[in-house]
């Protein structure tokens, strides 16, 4: 069998099956197998986001409370 350089075949082996789907443009893998590989690293970067979104919200109170200080200071009758 002659193995197609044109195109680069997903470096997957798994228990021996291998994979001989296009990788994805720059990866080494294909899309499917782009993902179990990265799944940790998916993972990490969901936690980042979930932070990034709990650093946000507390932002959002941040300057919610700054609002109603402000409303208070300009003789706002909460
Ligand atoms: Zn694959």
């Amino acid at each position: 069998m002659i193995k197609n350089n044109n195109i680069n075949t997903c470096a997957w082996i798994g228990q021996g099956e291998g994979c001989s789907l296009e990788c994805l443009p720059g990866k080494s893998y294909c899309a499917h197998h782009y993902e179990q590989v990265y799944q940790k690293g998916t993972a990490l970067r969901k936690r980042h986001k979930d932070l990034r979104v709990a650093n946000s919200v507390w932002d959002i109170e941040q300057l919610m409370h700054e609002a109603v200080e402000q409303l208070i200071e300009e003789g706002f009758d909460l």
